[in-house]
């Protein structure tokens, strides 16, 4: 099972002067300055339907990127037969041509795409260039790159034998089809959800967020380039229920490899069960959703350093992360000081369209997400258990641009304590020092349990903390920001209403998509 070692992609700098910053804008200004329009992508087809939606991007609303094709229920059962008769030679396919075909794919985008799907999600998810080499280049060549040396290690374990019995274990892909479903907020995401399943054999039908197309058609075209069989992956767009609701009423549903709304993500697992009696397996439930990240620190911590992690760990991608901090806990006697950090750091980002380099924050994804923005916001201007404590000023005249913003409360459940919002919004509540044991039960005391971060020079501290949320957060950092996980370094996923908790970036994720035969042959 020798397969290339997987490396992380290095993440260029982009700095002025070097040529991938000159080669990324030069992509961004052609793909700004042309239409496009993306079809469904079904069989190796690309079907346009006529009817079409609009793309726009975040930082500039008015501006007409092209315009994406929507599915009908038929094209929603073509694209299931498509993948199923895909299957057939797909499932049975030598390993090693699978993973060609992404390895392949990282490398498409480690070189020729690089700036194109950089550009696209500057512009289709207003991500700025280093958040966009992050997300759409290096995660997502890390996903490919990784998944394939999990998949060889997944192979090479195998039982016991004797002289007299042989026994092999077979690893089947699942029986069916996986249905993928992917949000806006990463174009690697999206890339991964339906490879990492059809890596290991399976094929998928995939919905992507109807904010994130515009990427999402790079990616099916790098796939396409690098050989991906026809029918293997097949994408559509169109209204989020009659999708859900034609794909799991579908005999051959196998699987949901989902990331998304917690909301979202319990509605289909209800209507799973609803139909679990027409499914010929029980379908494999894979999800990552919402998350209500926390930042506690212990009056042992560096307060420049709870500062940092406060404003990258909220601010950072606009915080339109699942794993963005967006509640606080600080020792009332270090308040002043992180404070004025914080403050320092918040107004030193600019904000503004991604093209102008220089610009730290962009546009939030869309209206919806703006308005709620602003209403949470506005709420915290008016109640009296609340404070602006830097931004607070919002405006959608060109863009859905939202300052990033720190709310102090003296409510440990005020509402931007509880409520994911998804956005460059976090909130901050002061606990007396000496009250460390009731605040650790405070954090734990939360419906979800995706990332947190204990800050604390105290090394005692550290482990109380370590201990006690440990059902808390999937993924827990101490003495660092709650965000940025990395492929093959920190498995990614939470438990509680955060997710399945398998682990996105490990081997974990793809056991998840086979159904292992036993053989025993005896002599
Ligand atoms: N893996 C990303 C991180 O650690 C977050 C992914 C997400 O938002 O779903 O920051």
């Amino acid at each position: 099972f020798q397969v290339p070692q997987a490396v992380n992609e290095p993440v260029k700098s982009y700095a002025p002067g070097t040529p991938e910053r000159d080669a990324v804008l030069k992509a961004y200004k052609e793909l700004y300055n042309s239409k496009v329009e993306v079809p469904l992508y079904i069989g190796g087809e690309e079907i346009k339907t006529g009817d079409t939606a609009p793309m726009n991007p975040p930082h500039d609303h008015q501006h007409h990127l092209g315009d994406y094709h929507k599915a009908s229920k038929e094209h929603v059962e073509k694209a299931i037969k498509s993948a199923l008769e895909a299957r057939e030679k797909w499932a049975n396919l030598e390993w090693e041509q699978r993973a060609a075909v992404f390895l392949k794919a990282a490398e498409l985008i480690a070189g020729p795409y690089r700036y194109k799907i950089n550009a696209a999600t500057m512009i289709g998810q207003s991500k700025n260039i280093f958040q966009a080499e992050i997300d759409s280049a290096c995660e997502l060549i890390d996903f490919l790159r990784f998944n394939v040396e999990y998949m060889t290690r997944i192979y090479e374990e195998q039982p016991e034998s004797s002289s007299e019995a042989w026994n092999r274990l077979e690893y089947r892909p699942l029986e069916g089809f996986v249905y993928a479903v992917t949000p806006f907020n990463f174009t690697a995401i999206a890339g991964n959800l339906p490879s990492a399943p059809a890596l290991m054999g399976n094929v998928a039908v995939w919905k992507p967020s109807d904010s994130q197309v515009y990427s999402a058609r790079v990616i099916m075209e790098v796939f396409k380039e690098a050989g991906l069989p026809d029918g293997v992956i097949n994408m559509v767009m169109g209204d989020p229920k009659m999708i859900s609701d034609t794909i799991l009423e579908n005999r051959d549903f196998a699987g949901l490899h989902f990331t998304g709304s917690t909301t979202v993500f319990k509605n289909l697992w209800k209507q799973i069960g609803e139909n679990i009696h027409n499914y010929r397996s029980y379908p494999r439930i894979v999800g990552e959703t919402g998350g209500k990240d926390f930042i506690i620190a212990h009056p042992s911590a560096k307060p420049k350093q709870v500062a940092t992690a406060i404003s990258r760990g909220a601010f950072e991608f606009q915080g339109q992360k699942c794993s963005a901090a967006s509640r606080v806990y600080l020792p009332k006697s270090m308040w002043e000081e992180v404070k004025s950090y914080v403050v320092e750091d918040v107004k030193s980002f600019k904000m503004g369209s991604p093209e102008d380099m220089s610009n730290f924050i962009t546009a939030v994804i869309h209206e919806a997400s703006f308005d709620k923005l602003a209403k949470f916001i506005d709420a915290a201007k008016n109640d009296s258990d609340a404070e602006i404590v830097v931004g607070g000023n919002y405006d959608k005249s060109k863009g859905w641009f939202v300052e990033p913003t720190v709310i102090l409360t003296n409510d440990p459940k005020y509402s931007t304590m509880c409520t994911e919002l998804f956005g460059p919004v976090v909130t901050v509540y002061l606990y007396e020092d000496e009250k460390w044991n009731d605040t650790l039960k405070l954090v734990d005391d939360n419906e979800y349990a995706l990332t947190g971060a204990i800050l604390s020079q105290d090394r005692y501290a550290a482990a109380e903390a370590t201990k006690a949320l440990q059902n808390a957060a999937g993924n827990f950092y101490i003495n660092d920001k709650p965000t940025g996980a990395v492929v093959g370094q920190q498995p990614f996923g939470g438990a509680r209403g955060s997710g399945t908790n398998d682990k996105a970036g490990s081997i974990l994720n793809l056991y998840r998509w086979i159904s292992p035969r036993t053989i025993k042959e005896t002599f």
